[in-house]
């Protein structure tokens, strides 16, 4: 998605560049086959793909905070923790901390407790 950005800004600063120059030349020679509007168009194409490309940050942004908050991917079989009540496997997306202390929501029965027999991390 970044790389597509970057293209998009690379293509659109060439299209601004090449539209300047057909403009200048459109100018400077009186029997020139380009004429005066290919340029301008050129020039709006250019800003429409800075446009897009300023525009398309956002959705971009939201990916990273997912996988910053736990940092133990390579321990999955370590930290595998039981729900209490039905024996259901958690995962680290069913903790979160409450005032502190490591809160389990079990996805499986519904069953909310406090995480204090096993602090294994
Ligand atoms: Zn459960």
């Amino acid at each position: 998605m970044k790389f597509g950005k970057i293209t998009l800004f690379v293509l659109a600063a060439f299209a601004l560049v090449f539209s300047f120059i057909l403009f200048l030349g459109s100018f400077s020679q009186t029997g020139t086959s380009i004429p005066v509007w290919f340029s301008i168009i050129l020039a709006g194409i250019g800003f429409i793909m800075i446009f897009f490309a300023t525009r398309a940050e956002p959705p971009a942004e939201t990916g990273q905070n997912v996988t910053v908050n736990i940092d133990l991917p390579g321990q999955v079989g370590m930290d595998t923790i039981k729900c209490k009540s039905c024996g259901g496997v958690l995962s680290e997306k069913d903790i979160k901390l409450v005032a502190g202390a490591p809160v389990v929501t079990c996805p499986f029965c519904g069953t909310t407790y406090q995480l204090s027999e096993e602090p294994k991390w």
